[in-house]
């Protein structure tokens, strides 16, 4: 019962103040603070999908209809706007914002590389410092993405290596000069991993 009243408190403690659903570009990523004009008043980052109401304001489109499932009017200037009203902003802002220099991700990681927001999402999804589990289920370790192939044939200590000795099986290298080939015959038999 216990856990259920708690479970309860965080909801009703938690929820109210979550923010609206935030833009994956927080201007703390971006080399340059980036220009006023380019952030979302409800917010607060670079805009995402940017539209423009008649009011000449603009906001990312998921904040702005967000917004507006709950209100009327613009929360910049209050005058009334309807969803239907939001128009795409012109091309040379999406452009401008296109072009914003923003920090890796895995900045912290080592990544020293600084990309333009328009390649952003590509080069984290593909960036050699993001961690990544080893291969080898025993290994808890987390690698580099860059220094995982090396981790994993060269490095852990639970890369497999064929026996040549009588059992014939991938047994994993911290085992092996101590490792019973019959044992692991008998194991392999009955279908149990090996160490
Ligand atoms: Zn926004
Ligand atoms: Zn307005
Ligand atoms: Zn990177
Ligand atoms: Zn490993
Ligand atoms: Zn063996």
């Amino acid at each position: 019962m216990t856990h259920i009243c708690y479970e309860i408190n965080i909801i009703t403690i938690i929820l109210p103040y979550e923010p609206l659903k935030m833009s994956q570009y927080d201007t703390e990523k971006f080399c340059q603070p980036p220009d006023p004009d380019l952030i979302c008043c409800i917010c607060q980052c670079v805009l995402q999908s940017p539209v423009e109401s008649p009011c000449r304001h603009v906001f990312c489109n998921v904040c702005i209809t967000t917004w507006l499932n709950n209100h009327r009017n613009c929360p910049t200037c209050r005058r009334r706007v309807k969803k239907r009203q939001l128009k795409p902003v012109l091309p040379i802002v999406q452009n401008m914002i296109n072009r914003l220099l923003m920090f890796c991700d895995f900045k912290d990681n080592g990544c020293a590389e600084t990309v333009m927001l328009e390649i952003y999402v590509n080069h984290v999804e593909g960036c050699g410092y993001r961690k990544l589990k080893c291969r080898f289920n025993r290994c808890d370790k987390m690698i580099l993405k860059k220094d995982k192939d090396q981790h994993e044939n060269q490095v852990c200590e639970f890369r497999e290596k064929l026996c040549i000795g009588r059992c014939g099986l991938m047994i994993p290298v911290c085992v092996y000069d101590t490792h019973d080939c019959y044992e692991e015959l008998q194991k392999f038999n009955q279908g149990i991993s090996l160490i």
